[in-house]
């Protein structure tokens, strides 16, 4: 994705040097340009840490040709999202279908008119841009703009596995505002959707290190996910949340435990035999016992 204030990247691969030299020079005030002389290197560039945002596609080219390289990037969920132009000598209407089927957004025969180029390039960024802010809107939450269920959901999921195949650790911080409803009957709804963003800020700014990251899971309820960490850390990040939550000092006169509002939060760890949907139970019953046990503190 593109960060704001930085030109998009386009990946520009044919085997013949001076087509890319031409290309470049056509889209390099406008786009960052990387370049590949073969199948292969296209591949590596754009399977990289920096996915280029459009791919213009030589066809005809030894090794590797342009169509195998739009299967295998199509294949792969890392690059299926990359929008592919074949720009190539092949322009008979077979050859253009064909390139359409296997997924290619456009097609342009050389010789072309620059100026098509540029306008078609265009076009496909910025839909492709346009794509990319969706999906991102789609995994945050509009009321705290911290990353909704749906996000948790993709991500545990993604997390769950790479931590069954690492045999690395995972943990699941469950979390839920306590009397909650009570906030809301005598302050009102307005006031209990403030208190949740201050909450979800907190959350947030506790949680730090860049695997790790914090969601809200429904209603009042919100969940971490804390990677490559033990017991005794997870506990300290769980210390460290309930903290910083009280340390807002958002009064809550109606709160049984508290006079101010405090959350709950229950806390598994991953082991062998349990399953996805296992551990989140694990971390819901802990969180049970913790509100069960008084309330503004954390179980596991
Ligand atoms: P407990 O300590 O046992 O968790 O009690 P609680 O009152 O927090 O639990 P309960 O599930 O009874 O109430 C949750 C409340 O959270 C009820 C609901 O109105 C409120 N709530 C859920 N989502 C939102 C929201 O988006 N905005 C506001 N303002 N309130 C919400
Ligand atoms: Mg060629
Ligand atoms: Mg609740
Ligand atoms: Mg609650």
């Amino acid at each position: 994705m593109n960060e704001i204030n930085t030109k998009p990247t386009i990946l520009i691969v044919d085997d013949t040097p001076i087509n890319i030299a031409v290309l470049y020079e056509l889209l390099q005030s406008d786009y960052e340009i990387k370049a590949a002389t073969n199948g292969e290197d296209a591949l590596e560039i754009a399977k990289g840490a920096e996915k280029p945002d459009l791919i213009l596609l030589d066809i005809e080219m030894p090794g590797m040709d342009g169509y195998e390289v739009c299967k295998e990037l199509k294949n792969s969920t890392k690059t299926k999202n990359i929008p592919i132009i074949f720009v190539t000598a092949k322009n008979n209407p077979e050859d253009e279908e064909y390139g359409f089927n296997l997924g290619a957004v456009d097609y342009i025969s050389k010789p072309f008119f620059p100026m098509i180029v540029k306008v078609r390039v265009k076009t496909h960024i910025g839909m492709k841009i346009i794509r990319d802010q969706l999906e991102e809107l789609s995994m945050i939450d509009g009321l705290t703009r911290i990353p909704n269920r749906r996000y948790f959901d993709d991500n545990y999921t993604k997390n769950f596995h790479d931590a069954q195949r690492e045999k690395t650790s995972l943990v699941i911080l469950m979390i839920d505002v306590d009397h909650f409803k009570k906030y809301n009957d005598n302050y009102g709804h307005g006031q209990g959707d403030d208190c949740l963003i201050k909450i979800a800020t907190a959350l947030k700014n506790t949680i730090k290190r860049p695997t790790d990251f914090v969601s809200r899971y429904g209603g009042e309820e919100f969940v971490v996910l804390l990677k490559n960490i033990d017991a005794d850390g997870a506990k300290n990040v769980a210390h460290n949340i309930i903290n910083a939550v009280n340390d807002l000092k958002i009064p809550h006169e109606y709160s049984p435990t508290s006079d101010h509002v405090t959350i709950s939060v229950g806390m598994a760890l991953k082991e062998n035999d349990l399953s996805q949907a296992e551990l989140l139970k694990k971390a819901d019953d802990a969180l049970y016992r913790a509100k069960e046990g008084g309330r503004n503190k954390f179980c596991e």
